[in-house]
């Protein structure tokens, strides 16, 4: 007998999914092959790449190449003309700071934003959402367009909207990306640049990631204008006619890397480090990117302010709140599915006889 199933679509939230399958429709499958947003998971389900990979791949190499050109040309030169006392601790703590960043995009790209899981039929079956996630977060009787809800936080009263793609209410601060089909808990932006949104379970990475990125620039700047300053000055003592203009031009042909590096660093320090000064004050008001942009909290007082101590607590180093998709456990798939797959069986089983 042929058994065999080489290409199932299951329908979820409109939108038909390719979902490959070798087996019984009776074996536990990874809900990642049944996951139906726009991010991508990988390794079976245990991290969840967002849409933008091109963009979060540029990324990586706009902080990898400068970071390898640092240590093969700035730290080499500190190695070969000033010694290892000053050499070891400058590209330890260049490495380190890459190291750190690394980690951070790699969370930041990789980690579930806070997915809420949309409502559908089959969605339902697979994550077993319960009507205790949030008040009134998952209402059967209000799927067709019900009216917008109200929910009362430290004696504010914020609506809980209805998201007609999703098909959920979306918690007070939770907002749907177009870019990743789905709604993001306490959205702050979708940043192409980490390829994924921002939200409640990434946005402390995001932080981490913009601000040692700073860093990391800010060193740069000052070991590649350590390296610059210090061959200015050997070339001014050398030559003693030289003025300062001339050297300077010396410099750029004797050591061209580090002295691009330099003003690659200095740009990148507007851009990252405005952005990180920018998050850190959201950061201590607990407001999102969102918040600001929707000017949420201007009209009346934002009751997840508990003070920026509190805040900073609870948004950067709070326990991380476990994802609502849990996608690397497997499931058995629903009835409906497997009369489906059934169904697609006996046709490929059809069609193989008619072949022969
Ligand atoms: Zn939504
Ligand atoms: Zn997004």
């Amino acid at each position: 007998m042929v058994y065999r199933y080489k290409l199932s679509e299951i329908m979820c939230c409109g939108r038909r999914r390719k979902y490959r399958r070798h087996h019984d429709p009776d074996l536990p499958v990874q809900r990642a092959d049944v996951y139906p947003g726009n991010h991508i998971p990988i390794a079976k389900g245990r991290l969840l790449l967002g849409p933008d990979v091109a963009t979060y791949v540029i990324a990586f190499i706009l902080i990898c190449v400068p970071s390898i050109l640092f240590f093969v040309f700035t730290c080499r030169y500190f190695v070969q003309y000033i010694g290892w006392a000053v050499a070891v601790p400058i590209t330890l703590i260049g490495f380190l700071l890459f190291m750190t960043d690394m980690y951070c995009l790699i969370r930041v790209g990789t980690i579930d934003p806070g997915i809420l899981p949309k409502n559908t039929e089959c969605y339902k079956e697979f994550f077993d959402i319960t009507e205790d996630v949030e008040p009134g977060y998952h209402n059967q009787e209000a799927l067709e367009a019900p009216p917008n809800k109200e929910i009362e936080i430290d004696g504010i009263v914020l609506p809980l909207k209805w998201c007609s793609t999703c098909k959920i209410y979306r918690t007070p601060r939770a907002s749907h990306c177009s870019r990743c089909d789905c709604c993001i808990e306490r959205f702050d932006h979708h940043c192409p640049w980490t390829g994924t949104c921002i939200g409640q379970r990434n946005h402390r990475y995001f932080f981490f990631f913009v601000t040692i990125t700073t860093l990391m620039c800010l060193y740069g700047v000052f070991a590649c204008g350590l390296q610059i300053g210090i061959t200015i000055n050997a070339f001014m003592i050398q030559d003693a006619s030289l003025y300062f203009g001339g050297a300077f031009f010396d410099v750029l042909i004797s050591c061209p890397v580090s002295f691009v590096l330099f003003f690659y660093a200095l740009i990148m320090i507007l851009s990252v480090g405005s952005l990180s000064a920018y998050h850190f004050y959201l950061i201590t008001q607990n407001q999102t990117t969102y918040d600001k942009i929707q000017d949420k909290f201007s009209h009346k007082r934002n009751p997840f302010n508990h003070g920026a101590k509190a805040n900073i607590i609870e948004v950067l180093f709070s326990p991380l709140p476990a994802s609502r998709l849990c996608l690397d456990q497997k499931i058995v798939l629903n009835e409906m599915i497997q009369e489906e797959a059934i169904a697609e069986r006996i046709t490929l089983e059809h069609e193989d006889a008619e072949q022969e």
